[in-house]
């Protein structure tokens, strides 16, 4: 069939993959069609204002954290930052608890005062194993031993993923902080804030300074492929549908998420659990690791916006197995997975003209800094591979 239009570059997909390697070919001089099945921008990222007025994370909180210079420089072309210091906390056995573990914690758990050298020397004698973790247990009880394990980590796992720690790589609970003094931040990196007006406003300013991309929503790849005849097409959907799930779909993990709404008023009663009025808990994201309870953590985005509003919403995450036709969350960190990936990993390898960008088309959990890094280098890849264009020969 003959394609309708031209482009040089055909981009699948708006999140932060598709957005940055359209902005950077632009930039370029290159012209770029982007398309995405949703109607609006920024994929997993996006954020909108709800009916409360408070603006909340569509798919998920995102907190924006990194350690790269490069990418922080790159994305504040876009957007301003408010710097927060991202803080959870974990709720088990009818109390809140100060979460990622630490000393704070270790008082709560012990009843009484400790101190630092105590602590340490607890840990030492509650830790098993040592060496190398082969899974998410070893990785956890190596480091705070079996109750905490059982108390903070393994039901929130099991509800996660539905899958036991031990059936998971050691990466998924490994990579989470231990610290003997009293940091409460969830994170580590030394870059922690949000875009100061949000992640959409973010990807608008981006696509606003991109002259030579065009935008298309509620598109999907089989119409865009028949509309649009391109020398290279950057694909940043998920890989197996890519090629038709001929080995099969890949399985991931889907989520369910209830939101609800609160004006101040409503709030008054919850002030003294949320430590200030205007608010319904005491963290940016509660966890709630026991299985009596169904969903695995509550999070109030407006403690990390610091969005001045007489009102706040709070969302419960309903973890969920994947259906085809629903939306593909999490990739899932285990070995089996991973195995039936590669076999898509091999023939999208064979693809001459075509790059396979982002979380959903290389099958891997990646924050959001990590996508745009990998984002950046595939377009450096294909400014080299194309040159300028000057060399077009397509329009
Ligand atoms: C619940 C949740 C919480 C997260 N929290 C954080 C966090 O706190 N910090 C962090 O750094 N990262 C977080 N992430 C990861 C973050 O979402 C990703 O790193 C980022 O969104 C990846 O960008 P992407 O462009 O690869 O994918 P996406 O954002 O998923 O964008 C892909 C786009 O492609 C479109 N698409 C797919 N297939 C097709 C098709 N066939 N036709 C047309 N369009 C298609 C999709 O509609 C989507 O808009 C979280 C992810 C989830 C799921």
């Amino acid at each position: 069939m003959q394609a309708d239009a031209n482009t040089d570059f055909l981009i699948i997909g708006a999140g932060f993959a598709g957005c940055v390697v359209a902005e950077r070919l632009a930039a370029a001089g290159w012209k770029c069609v982007i398309v995405d099945r949703r109607g609006h921008v920024g994929g997993n990222a996006y954020d909108e204002t709800d009916a409360a007025g408070v603006l909340v994370h569509r798919y998920g909180p995102h907190y924006f954290r990194t350690n790269s210079s490069r990418i922080v420089q790159y994305l504040s072309r876009f957007t301003e930052w408010h710097a927060v210091a991202y803080t959870i906390k974990s709720f088990a056995r009818d109390r809140y608890w100060s979460f990622p573990v630490n000393l704070n914690t270790f008082e709560q758990y012990q009843g009484r005062s400790s101190n630092s050298e105590e602590f340490a020397a607890w840990l030492e004698t509650v830790r098993v194993g040592g060496g190398e973790a082969r899974n998410s247990e070893e990785a956890v009880i190596s480091q705070v031993g079996r109750d905490l394990y059982e108390l903070f980590f393994e039901g929130y796992t099991l509800k996660q993923w539905q899958r036991h720690p031990r059936d998971l790589d050691a990466s998924v609970c490994g990579r989470i902080p231990l610290r003997t003094n009293r940091d409460e931040r969830y994170l580590t990196e030394d870059f922690q804030a949000l875009p100061q007006r949000g992640y959409s406003a973010l990807f608008g300013n981006m696509l606003e300074a991109s002259a030579g991309v065009e935008v298309h929503m509620g598109v999907e790849f089989a119409e865009a492929r028949r509309r649009w005849r391109c020398r290279h097409l950057v694909f940043s959907g998920p890989v197996d549908e890519f090629f038709d799930y001929q080995f099969g779909p890949l399985p991931y993990r889907s989520l369910r998420f209830e939101a609800e709404s609160f004006t101040n008023g409503q709030l008054e009663e919850r002030a003294s659990i949320a430590g200030k009025p205007g608010f319904w808990q005491p963290a940016m994201q509660v966890n709630y690791p026991e299985l009596a309870v169904p969903f695995t953590r509550i999070v109030e985005i407006k403690h990390a916006t610091g969005q001045q509003v007489e009102a706040t919403t709070i969302v419960r995450e309903y973890p969920k197995e994947w259906q085809r036709g629903e939306e593909p969350y999490y990739p899932i960190p285990a070995p089996g997975a991973q195995a039936a990936y590669q076999r898509y990993a091999q023939l999208a390898a064979a693809e001459e003209h075509v790059s396979f960008v982002g979380r959903l088309a290389t099958y891997r959990y990646y924050n959001m800094d990590q996508v745009v890094g990998m984002a950046l280098a595939e377009a450096d890849k294909l400014l080299r591979r194309y040159g300028s264009p000057s060399s077009r020969i397509l329009d």
